[in-house]
């Protein structure tokens, strides 16, 4: 992700290098408040701005895809390969799962045209951790 920044012609900051590290760690999709709840441990002087400013670069650079909610703030995937987000309505929470694309974008491209640049898949519902507290007497 550093090197893609620098590429992109980003100026390096300390702040933007641990946004970057808490990032490269996480498979969670964190949202952009707690990445900045995560920094900020590390250098107080982190503004929420600087956290939202160095996610909009990753995101235009395309090294974290947006996931955006209408009702929750906006999450950020590091997970650059096409793969499936299982969103549970309950807890909010977000998993990967890597399986075949119902469509790929090869075919999409040869029966329209069309040539896709990133694939956003979301499966909503409930996970399995919901699913068993929601059973219990
Ligand atoms: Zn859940």
């Amino acid at each position: 992700m550093l090197a893609a920044l620098r590429e992109a012609g980003c100026r390096i900051t300390r702040q933007r290098t641990l946004v970057i590290d808490y990032l490269a760690d996480r498979d969670d999709h964190p949202s952009a408040s707690q990445v900045h709840a995560a920094v900020v441990r590390k250098d107080p002087g982190i503004s929420l701005t600087t956290v939202y400013n160095t996610l909009a670069t990753l995101v235009h650079t395309g090294q974290v895809t947006e996931i955006d909610f209408d009702d929750d703030h906006n999450r950020y995937d590091t997970n650059l390969e096409p793969h499936l987000n299982l969103v549970c309505s309950r807890c909010g929470s977000i998993s990967d799962l890597a399986l075949e694309l119902p469509v790929r974008p090869s075919e999409v491209e040869s029966a329209t045209g069309f040539v896709t640049t990133a694939v956003r898949l979301e499966y909503r519902g409930m996970c399995s951790r919901c699913g068993d507290e929601e059973a219990m007497p």
